[in-house]
Order: structure tokens, then C-alpha cells, then sequence
């Protein structure tokens, strides 16, 4: 576990979960804005070890995923980064997650921030019952009319197997950066411009990494 949390009590703490390969502007713009917009006391990144919807699209190597998040956060007290699903074998799935955590942390409050790109594969996630029942979840819209709609229709969906699903909308301007942009970028040798920080840029650079990502 980076950082030292552990021990620590919180009233407002979200997980912000993602296969960060690599982490970019996007996701630090949406973070930071659901840390305004809901108070949050603290934010744990939880690069995902091998997330069980990308398969064998993950390129970077986990290690060095957490590592950008950790330099991309750098020492702000209010960000972690978590390890937690590299101490498992095998799928990351979220609930181990959360029970991981929530064994290393006592917060009043859990939330989960999830990109509506994302949300619509929720009703599927492996123990989404408990899921819904632990954390209030915060949906970062990825294009500027995408969003609450998804978000509705799996409220519904869940609604029809008994799930009250308590969700938030974030009001933000959505950044249009993807990882796969990055990557594409890094492979045909352009400039990473504002997509991701300048330090995540030297990192890529001084690593080569994606030049050669399929
Ligand atoms: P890839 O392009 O490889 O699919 P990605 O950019 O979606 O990667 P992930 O690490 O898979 O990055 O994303 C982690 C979480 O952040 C997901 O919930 C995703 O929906 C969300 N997210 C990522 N980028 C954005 C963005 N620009 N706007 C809103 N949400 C985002």
C-alpha cells in the first residue's frame, strides 16, 4: 500500500478504480472535481491488476501503471494509491476490492467514481448486490450528453432485481483524453501535449513505453 492511510478514520472517502495504462488528464480532472463536488476527504487510485473486461488488452505492466499514478498524484495527502489488487491472483474483481479496503480503512461514508462509459457494465460486475448496499457512486460523464441517461438505465436495471442503486451525477466539462489515445500517441512517436502530466510524459519517454503497443 502506497502511502499510509491505514488506521486513518475519514468521513468521505471514494475509490476510483481503472486499468490506468497509462493514467492520464482525464482522470485527474474528474478526480479532483469529485473531491470538490462531494467533499471527499480522500480518493484511493486502485490500478486494477487484470480487470476482467479488458482481458488481454492491458500493455503496461502493473507495476509500472501504479507507478505513474503514484507520480501523477505526487505528495498530495488527500490521494493514494492502493496496490491492493496486486496482492491477489488471478481477475481483479471490485468487491475483493472494496472488502480490502474496507478493512484498512473506517470511513463514514464510501463512494465509488466511475466513468458512464464504465457504469453501463455494472449490473454485471461480480457482487454488485453488495456493491450498491456499501458505497454511493459518483458518475463521471465521459462526453458532454453522455452520462445521466446510462446511468438511469442502469438504475432501472438494478431496480428490477431489488437494487437501490444511490448515485450522483458529476458536474464537470469531460475531458476528451483516453489511455488508448496515449498509447496510440506514444507509438507513433507524437507529442503527449496536455493529455497527460509532464511527469507521466518523462516517465513514458525515459521507459519507451507503448512505442511498439499493438
Ligand atoms: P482505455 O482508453 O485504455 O480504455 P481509459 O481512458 O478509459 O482507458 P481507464 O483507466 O480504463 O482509462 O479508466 C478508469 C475510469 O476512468 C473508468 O471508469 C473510465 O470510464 C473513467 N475515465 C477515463 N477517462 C475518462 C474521461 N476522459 N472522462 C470521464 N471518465 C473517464
Amino acid at each position: 500500500m502506497a502511502g499510509n492511510l491505514a488506521g486513518s478514520h475519514f468521513g468521505k472517502l471514494a475509490v476510483f478504480g481503472g486499468t490506468f495504462d497509462p493514467v492520464h488528464c482525464g482522470h485527474l480532472a474528474l478526480v479532483e472535481a469529485a473531491r470538490q463536488q462531494f467533499d471527499l476527504e480522500a480518493v484511493v487510485w486502485v490500478p486494477t491488476y487484470r480487470p476482467p473486461h479488458k482481458g488481454d488488452r492491458v500493455v503496461a505492466p502493473f507495476w509500472r501503471r501504479l507507478e505513474m499514478v503514484e507520480i501523477a498524484i505526487g505528495p498530495r495527502s488527500e490521494f493514494r494509491v492502493s496496490a491492493v489488487e496486486g496482492e491477489r491472483s488471478g481477475p481483479s474483481f471490485a468487491i475483493d476490492t472494496l472488502e480490502a479496503l474496507q478493512q484498512r480503512y473506517r470511513a463514514e461514508r464510501w463512494y465509488w467514481i466511475v466513468g458512464s462509459d464504465a457504469v453501463q457494465f455494472l449490473p454485471r460486475w461480480v457482487g454488485i448486490e453488495i456493491l450498491v448496499r456499501r458505497c454511493e457512486w459518483i458518475v463521471a460523464p465521459r462526453a458532454p450528453d453522455a452520462g445521466a441517461e446510462r446511468a438511469e438505465a442502469v438504475a432501472r436495471q438494478l431496480q428490477q432485481r431489488q437494487l437501490n442503486w444511490r448515485w450522483h451525477p458529476l458536474d464537470w466539462t469531460p475531458l476528451p483524453i483516453s489511455s488508448s489515445d496515449v498509447r496510440r500517441a506514444c507509438r507513433r512517436g507524437k507529442t503527449l501535449e496536455d493529455s497527460v502530466p509532464s511527469s507521466v510524459a518523462d516517465y513514458l519517454k525515459k521507459f519507451r513505453l507503448y512505442e511498439d503497443s499493438p
